[in-house]
């Protein structure tokens, strides 16, 4: 049986290149990483879903071949790829590969979900499903069912970030709220975090990853290359061995003393208060915006109005910024109050 992407003790860790680009490449990453015995799978694309045509897409069938060469010096060390079509998943089982992806492209699309569960059913691979590009955890839930019904256990969820309309800093918006309530729906399932893909930069993957262990995660995939600046794909964001050594050495196991529970209720009681008091106010508001709604529907206005809503949130952000309150939480929490009195008065 299968057991690479069951949780232990230990954060499941699975590290290589973004893309196999040719057999010493991967010999050198390989070795250098899969010594460590903190490094619990080895990573490697063999097609490469690029976003524009043109770029390097991957060797396919040869790199297989390469992992299977060097999977000889490394007997116990499990292997995966990404798969986005049923001929892959087929190549992937003649060349022993372990466990597969499927990337955050190909969970947005149920259709091509069923093709590969359709060609997994029958063999013992494991399975990690990124989340969609999409923050859609109804979609992301749904790949996974796919999956399961195809007969494959051994599944693990994958959060690489999501595309939105501003991903502040990150290559892909992190939304940790997204990949917490799939834990809270699925809570026997691995839940792996790609700190390269939600960061994009060197510089952020140490951080998201310790962010990621810190919310509970189960392990991390981090993309590692020999050197980095010139790998043919994703060259900002992969590692170098030495550089991943050290992002494990440098990773912390929370442990904290627990503080004296009348304290910890005392203000927890203090923030149920507070949270019954936000229902309240947004309740109230939303019965205002309704009434407002009904009047501008008499009067034939429409609903949005540009330059009143201007006013609205930068007056809000100019109270924040008085109050210490981050501009850019305050900015988003406004656009959905706004937003959903837009939905209310629609009605
Ligand atoms: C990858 O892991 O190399 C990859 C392409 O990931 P994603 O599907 O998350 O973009
Ligand atoms: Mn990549």
């Amino acid at each position: 049986m299968n057991n690479t992407l069951i949780i232990n003790n230990k954060p499941i860790i699975i590290a290589g290149p973004c893309s196999a680009e040719n057999e010493n490449q991967l010999r050198t990453t390989i070795e250098q990483i899969a010594k460590d015995d903190r490094v619990s799978m080895i990573r490697c694309g063999v097609w490469k879903p690029r976003t524009r045509p043109g770029g390097f897409e991957g060797v396919g069938e040869p790199a297989l071949r390469w992992i299977e060469t060097i999977k000889q010096n490394f007997p116990s060390v499990p292997f995966c790829c990404e798969v986005a079509r049923p001929e892959h998943i087929e190549l992937c089982l003649q060349y022993g590969i372990d466990a597969v992806w499927i990337g955050a492209r190909t969970t947005v699309n149920p259709f091509l979900v069923s093709e590969l569960a359709e060609a997994l059913k029958g063999s013992e691979l494991a399975v990690m499903v990124k989340n969609p590009i999409t923050p859609d955890v109804e979609l992301w839930i749904g790949a996974i069912e796919r999956i399961q019904q195809s007969g494959i256990s051994n599944i693990a969820a994958v959060h690489r970030g999501f595309s939105t309309y501003n991903n502040f800093g990150y290559r892909n918006n992190p939304l940790w709220e997204i990949p917490i309530e799939l834990k809270r729906r699925l809570p026997m399932m691995p839940l792996l975090c790609d700190p390269s893909h939600i960061g994009g930069r060197r510089s952020l993957v140490a951080p998201i990853s310790q962010m990621a262990l810190d919310l509970h995660f189960d392990g991390l995939i981090i993309e590692c290359h020999p050197d980095p600046a010139n790998a043919l794909t994703d060259s900002q964001q992969q590692i170098t061995p030495n550089e991943l050594i050290n992002l494990l050495d440098g990773l912390k196991k929370r442990t904290y003393d627990e503080p004296a529970p009348t304290d910890l209720n005392r203000l927890r009681e203090q923030l149920d208060v507070i949270d019954a008091e936000i229902l309240r106010l947004l309740s109230q508001r939303m019965q205002l915006s309704k009434d407002i709604g009904d009047i501008k529907h008499e009067y034939n206005m429409p609903i949005f109005q540009p330059q009143r809503w201007q006013q609205v949130l930068e007056r809000q952000m100019a109270a924040a910024r008085t109050m210490g309150l981050d501009e850019q939480f305050i900015k988003e929490i406004t656009e959905k109050i706004h937003g959903e009195s837009l939905r209310m008065q629609e009605q």
